[in-house]
């Protein structure tokens, strides 16, 4: 049985500030070993449940964030720049599941720790067939094309309020509630690790009877920018339409193409971010 994870950080127990995220910096060392740490626990989780190769794919900024020498040594590890399907680099029709460990909120979240949609200079918001989205809806249209199902998130509530619309039989372990975007109540992390394990596991043995990810296809991707150029320099990407001043919208039968789309708008735009 083979389990994909996407490994983000902002969702993890105890992290509630860039510092803590961004290299380089005692915080973020720190970080990083609490992202291992629940890395570990997610993959403890799988092997419980019979998992035999376990892929993880470091998704958040430089994608190198685990030191590999700490990951289980029953996973290999997918980390680096420039990965073509970015959160969900590695993942094909081969694998079983896909587990979504220490996501967060997408940037229009009411209360939701470090909320973004992949870059917070860029993206004021993103809907998928008309429902406000975050990271975990737009990186399930990969799961959709090679038809595995998403069976685990973790994060805060957000992060699993927002994966129930297309995954709503996913198991959501949440390890902190988030009070405002730079606020949250955590649970020890020994305590969030002990969880993901138990919920991975769970998760897992639901697997064989669980759907890929319930998106409506043709899928519309719409995308809004926080300022106007941003969505002109997007509408140069074959059939994104400029829908408003700060709004694009693209339509794909494939979810792995819209995907795509998605991921070069984000690239292209990244370009005329300011600071
Ligand atoms: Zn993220």
């Amino acid at each position: 049985m083979k389990v994909f994870i996407s490994s983000d950080i902002e969702g993890i127990a105890g992290i509630v500030d860039w510092e803590q995220v961004r290299a380089p910096g005692v915080e973020y060392e720190i970080g990083r070993q609490l992202l291992t740490d629940e890395v570990n626990a997610a993959i403890d989780g799988a092997v419980d449940a019979g998992a035999t190769h376990v892929l993880v794919n470091d998704a958040h900024r430089t994608m190198y964030n685990l030191r590999p020498g700490d990951l289980h040594h029953h996973a290999s590890y997918l980390s680096g720049r420039h990965k073509p399907l970015y959160m969900m680099e590695g993942l094909d029709a081969t694998f079983d599941a896909v587990f979504m460990v220490a996501y967060h909120g997408a940037i229009g979240a009411e209360r939701a720790i470090l909320s973004h949609t992949y870059n917070p200079a860029a993206v004021w918001e993103a809907r998928l067939n008309g429902i406000a989205v975050g990271e975990s809806a737009l990186n399930a249209l990969v799961a959709l094309h090679h038809r595995v199902p998403v069976v685990l998130i973790t994060g805060d509530e957000a992060t699993a309020e927002e994966a129930r619309p297309f995954m709503p039989e996913i198991e959501a372990v949440v390890v902190k509630r988030s009070i405002t975007r730079f606020a949250a109540e955590s649970l020890h992390p020994e305590r969030a690790c002990e969880l993901i394990r138990a919920g991975a596991t769970r998760a897992l043995a639901r697997a064989g009877a669980a759907a890929p990810p319930a998106i409506e296809l043709p899928a519309t991707l719409e995308v809004t920018f926080l300022t106007p150029d941003m969505a002109e320099m997007a509408s140069w990407i074959r059939g994104v339409q400029r829908a408003e001043a700060r709004v694009v919208t693209v339509t794909d039968d494939d979810p792995l193409l819209l995907y795509r789309s998605f991921v070069t708008i984000i690239a292209l735009t990244r370009s005329i971010v300011e600071c």
